[in-house]
């Protein structure tokens, strides 16, 4: 809100020059101790608020409500005050967001002014100090550099971050030099307050005035009520759009897609992907998600006034929502059994499975992995006396084919059952020993370290199903 002092001004563009020089009030001094490293007293408390903002985002709308008490809502200032929220709602998201603090495309003079002015109506800084802060919550999300970050509170990222001060230290600094070199955007930085007070305050109270006598309605409805509408709106995108809602292409940080705020914000609620591909023009990619600030750039693309529109490849955003699926999928996969890993279990000789199967105990090779199928027995689909007779036997070809082909679900389960391998037992004490030798040997492993079995490739599969005489 603040970005209109004159220290700053000086700080900023010194001579006259476009060089880049980091945005900071030389009012203040960076060895003291500032405010808000301090706690917060009773005797303190209004030192640590940030006066000027309180009264832009919080005291303004509180009079205009209050006000509102004895000033009936004409018909036509209704409508007027939504039109013009619209208008001042577009400055912000496609003119301080996805022009200046993106550069996602580029605009003609004309719409640029519309889009400043219009920006000025919403009261929410100048597009040059919005778009820093905005520069640095992207490159610093969810860090202590990150203007806005949810990780300090909903009511912190939404609201607290401009009613209480901010040390300036902690500022996540960023690059403007572009946004010094737009005439537009040096103007009106320069002449903030003066655009503040006509764009917010006198052009609606004219309208209406002028337009229907309503002079009263137009200051309070579509001035200083209608600001803070817009002002809420906009800082659901740090607060809410950052808490609410799905993560389709990177849940590392918190920024989440959801249909309600991005009918709040027209078009800004898809904001897991804005964090990937910020400088895409479009918030929403498919046709049917709610973007009417993107179908406004569209627009002008089209009538002249907006060109050089980016777009990242369908390709670039189908690999991020791969990647994020693959996430999702190995965590699921993570929290099943899929069997001792076949690296842990003991190697066996045959001879001592033989032993230990007429022992007693219930132990069925398969494809040089034993398998203790003792609890198993009872519920076999095929019967107890066909699994009985793979006891003690190598069961590879029975199982594979040879009586019945089993199901893909019946080789993951048996894997459940592993107990140890085979000495020599075909592939599986191969791969074992070329562990032991640290040979290279290339198991797929997902994100959480665990080997992939896919459907049909478990060790217990034999690719030819076997038809052998002695089996059957
Ligand atoms: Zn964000
Ligand atoms: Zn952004």
């Amino acid at each position: 809100m603040s970005g209109s002092s004159s220290a700053v001004d000086a700080a900023v563009i010194p001579d006259g020059t476009t060089d880049y020089i980091p945005m900071r009030s030389t009012k203040q001094d960076l060895k003291k101790t500032h405010i808000s490293e301090l706690p917060m007293t009773w005797g303190n408390w209004y030192k640590h608020i940030n006066w000027l903002n309180t009264f832009f985002v919080v005291i303004m709308p509180m009079l205009g409500f209050i006000a509102a008490y004895w000033v009936p809502l004409h018909r036509y200032t209704a409508l007027f005050a939504i039109f013009y929220y619209v208008h001042c709602g577009l400055g912000i998201t496609a003119g301080y967001h996805r022009l200046w603090a993106h550069t996602s495309y580029k605009a003609t003079l004309p719409l640029k002014i519309y889009l400043a002015a219009c920006g000025a109506g919403a009261v929410q800084g100048s597009a040059r100090w919005w778009s820093m802060k905005h520069r640095a919550h992207h490159r610093y999300t969810d860090t202590v550099k990150d203007p806005y970050s949810v990780r300090k509170g909903l009511l912190y990222s939404h609201l607290g971050w401009m009613v209480m001060k901010q040390d300036p230290k902690r500022a996540g600094r960023t690059d403007v030099t572009d946004l010094n070199e737009d005439p537009v955007v040096v103007w009106q930085h320069r002449h903030y307050l003066k655009c503040v007070i006509t764009m917010a305050v006198l052009v609606p109270t004219l309208v209406c005035g002028l337009g229907w006598g309503d002079w009263y309605g137009g200051y309070i409805y579509a001035g200083l009520l209608r600001i803070c509408f817009i002002q809420q709106a906009t800082f659901c995108v740090n607060s809410l759009a950052h808490w609410l809602g799905d993560q389709p292409f990177d849940d590392r940080n918190s920024p989440r897609d959801h249909f309600f705020t991005a009918l709040v914000t027209l078009g800004e609620g898809y904001h897991n992907f804005h964090h990937e591909f910020p400088s895409d023009y479009r918030n929403a990619i498919e046709w049917y998600q709610y973007d009417p600030t993107k179908w406004s750039i569209a627009l002008w693309k089209f009538f002249g006034l907006a060109y050089d529109l980016k777009q990242f490849r369908a390709n670039e955003i189908e690999k991020g929502r791969v990647q994020q699926m693959q996430k999702k999928l190995d965590k699921k996969r993570a929290g099943l059994d899929w069997g001792t890993p076949l690296e842990q279990l003991p190697v066996v000789n045959w001879d001592d499975y033989v032993e230990q199967a007429k022992n007693g105990k219930a132990l069925i090779a398969v494809a040089g992995v034993i398998h203790d199928v003792t609890d198993f027995i009872k519920d076999h689909p095929g019967g107890k006396a066909l699994i009985k007779s793979g006891i003690g036997k190598d069961a590879t070809a029975i199982f594979n084919g040879g009586v019945y082909n089993h199901s893909n679900a019946a080789h993951n389960l048996l894997s459940t059952m592993r107990v140890g391998v085979l000495r020599g037992g075909c592939e599986v004490e191969i791969w074992k020993r070329a562990q032991f030798e640290n040979k290279d040997i290339t198991y797929m492993n997902d994100s959480e370290g665990q080997r992939i079995v896919r459907a049909g490739s478990q060790v217990t599969k034999v690719s030819q199903p076997i038809a052998s005489a002695d089996a059957a």
